[in-house]
């Protein structure tokens, strides 16, 4: 019996009951992502909880089976990659592994203080971190491996996004040449930012984001099929990673306030890995000003809360 097995799920369920509905009152706060056009075509309404637990129990609320794409929640699976194809040693000495407590596409510290982007889960980190493996590794072979993480055979690219970002991704581009200029890129800007944008532009649902936080959460092993898709000695480094930078400059008062290794994305997706353990996706594209999804920070608070999901308790 695991951890949230001793929980009975008709008390799981009501704590979700309640998260989805205090986050469907933040929906109006906040704004859709609108710096890539396609985004903004989101309807800031949408809001969806999707749980899976280590005992296979699920629970899915609200807008739960619709299609955004990952955006930021993809660099846990470059970085996932990264590990696999480099290695550890390898992979951070190309990228640290400290938050930067600036907002994720910023290039100031990587420009004045560091030839390292300051960790994996912002823009010039992931962009470090692709170009390790898009010299070796296709975009189709990224996707199989998102597929089989998030066990989600759906998981495609969705094309309109992709153009757009490709077309709008000035700031990105600059960050690709800025690592080459400093002689710090692994692979050609053009290839590593095609891997990158494509990475940023899967389509998935809160049920995929659930799955993926499943897998992380049970130590790498796909809890459907028992096969490991994440190596043991990654999976720790991957969720302190989350835990320290996967909430933008937003990262230490969430982990704070719910305590559980997450990664957000600006098209309003969240991947949460909690104890128990148990695999949580959200999706809600009205953001903060951080670039999260203010219902679905409200969601976690409660449900961490209510549940006990602390890591520090
Ligand atoms: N594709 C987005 C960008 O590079 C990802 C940002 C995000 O989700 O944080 O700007």
């Amino acid at each position: 019996m695991t951890e949230t097995g001793n929980k009975s799920f008709d008390r799981i369920r009501a704590v979700f009951e309640e998260a989805y509905r205090i986050g469907l009152g933040y929906t109006d706060q906040g704004k859709v992502a609108d710096y890539i056009p396609e985004l903004a075509k989101a309807n800031r309404d949408d809001f969806g909880i999707s749980m899976i637990d280590g005992d296979l129990r699920t629970l899915s609320l609200g807008d739960c089976e619709k299609r955004f794409s990952m955006q930021s929640v993809s660099k846990v699976i470059l970085l996932c990659a990264a590990l696999l194809h480099c290695g550890f040693e390898e992979t951070f000495s190309h990228v640290m592994m400290e938050p930067s407590g600036d907002s994720f596409n910023s290039i100031l510290k990587l420009d004045l203080a560091s030839n390292r982007p300051y960790n994996p889960m912002i823009n010039a980190g992931a962009i470090e971190t692709a170009s390790l493996i898009s010299g070796d590794l296709s975009f189709g072979d990224l996707l199989g491996y998102a597929r089989e993480l998030c066990a989600d055979p759906e998981i495609c690219l969705d094309e309109a996004v992709y153009a757009s970002e490709s077309k709008t991704g000035d700031r990105n581009r600059a960050i690709v040449y800025l690592l080459k200029s400093k002689g710090v890129l692994m692979d050609e800007p053009e290839r590593t930012l095609d891997l990158y944008f494509r990475m940023c532009s899967l389509s998935v649902n809160a049920r995929s984001l659930a799955n993926l936080g499943l897998v992380i959460a049970n130590g790498g092993l796909d809890p459907f099929t028992g096969r490991r898709l994440i190596p043991t000695e990654h999976v720790r480094t991957l969720k302190v990673i989350m835990f320290t930078c996967g909430m933008y400059d937003y990262s230490g008062k969430f982990s704070v306030r719910v305590g559980v290794p997450s990664k957000s994305g600006v098209g309003g997706g969240l991947v949460c890995a909690a104890k128990g353990p148990m695999g949580i996706g959200l999706y809600g594209p009205s953001l903060d000003a951080f670039g999260n999804s203010k219902a679905a920070v409200k969601a976690m608070e409660h449900i961490s809360r209510e549940l006990e999901l602390h890591s520090f308790y």
